[in-house]
């Protein structure tokens, strides 16, 4: 599905965050990036829908090297969430789970009832469509953040520390949940963490960082065998 194929990104100032990293993430899985602040997770997940390009090597997308595929059709096939979710303030919450299926094209009745499918599916209430992200908690606006990024089905679901900023019990909560959904969106999912228990928990692969480079990839159960 999506293969890092010897990819390094040096970023203009002369930073190499990752050095001929390669790895496959097949599809329907979720890939954890796990390992210390600044080891280049965030870059390298970040290569996935073109936010950056490699200096060297090359990321394929269902064996098409993204060089080739169009950048904003390439994102709308791909969710994005990050730890402060970037929604938008000033739109009401079922706006902003709306924008992408918009771009689409889908018409209001679909996307209508999508808004109140993808409420349901985050445990949220029916009456938040109409309420604005500043009214809502921490947790209630990550749920919100989810929801807009799998809003048209997206093949792929970038995460970057979706639930980083979150109190513990809510950072488990969400955990817990989105566990139990996996199953149902049947997406793709690259996550990325500095927790390695959030990693073994939520990982059906594993990419331990170490600065630059992936120095253990494997399941958890693996990774539990073989420290
Ligand atoms: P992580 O996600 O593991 O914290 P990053 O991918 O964000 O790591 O960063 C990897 C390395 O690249 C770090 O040394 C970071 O400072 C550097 N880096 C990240 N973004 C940029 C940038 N835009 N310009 C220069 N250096 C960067
Ligand atoms: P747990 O695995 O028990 O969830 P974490 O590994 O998430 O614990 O670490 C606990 C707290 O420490 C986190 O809330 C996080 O804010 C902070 N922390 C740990 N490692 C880092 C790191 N590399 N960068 C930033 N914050 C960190």
């Amino acid at each position: 599905m999506i293969e890092f194929d010897s990819v390094t990104k040096v970023y203009p100032d002369g930073t190499t965050a990752i050095e001929d990293i390669s790895f496959t993430v097949e599809e329907g899985t979720t890939t954890v990036l796990v390992g210390p602040s600044g080891c280049g997770k965030t870059t390298t997940m970040r290569l996935v829908n073109r936010l950056e390009e490699p200096t060297d090597g090359a990321v394929y997308f269902d064996g098409e090297n993204t060089r080739s595929v169009d950048e904003i059709e390439l994102r709308r096939n791909i969710g994005y969430v990050i730890q402060e979710i970037g929604l938008f303030d000033h739109m009401t919450v079922g706006e902003n789970i709306a924008t992408v299926p918009e771009l689409k094209g889908w018409d209001e009745a679909r996307i209508d009832d999508r808004i109140d499918e993808l409420l349901e599916l985050m445990a949220l209430p029916r009456e938040f469509r109409d309420q604005y992200p500043t009214e809502l908690s921490g947790g209630q606006r990550q749920r919100v953040g989810v929801a807009r990024a799998l809003a048209a089905d997206p093949d792929v679901l970038l995460m970057d520390e979706p639930f980083g900023a979150l109190d513990p019990i809510t950072r488990d909560d969400l955990q817990d949940e989105f566990l139990a959904i996996q199953d149902r969106i049947n997406t793709t999912i690259i996550f990325v963490t500095h927790s390695i228990n959030e990693a073994l928990k939520m990982g059906d692969k594993i990419a331990i960082f170490d600065v630059g480079e992936i120095v253990q990839y494997d399941t958890p159960h693996e990774i539990l065998a073989n420290p």
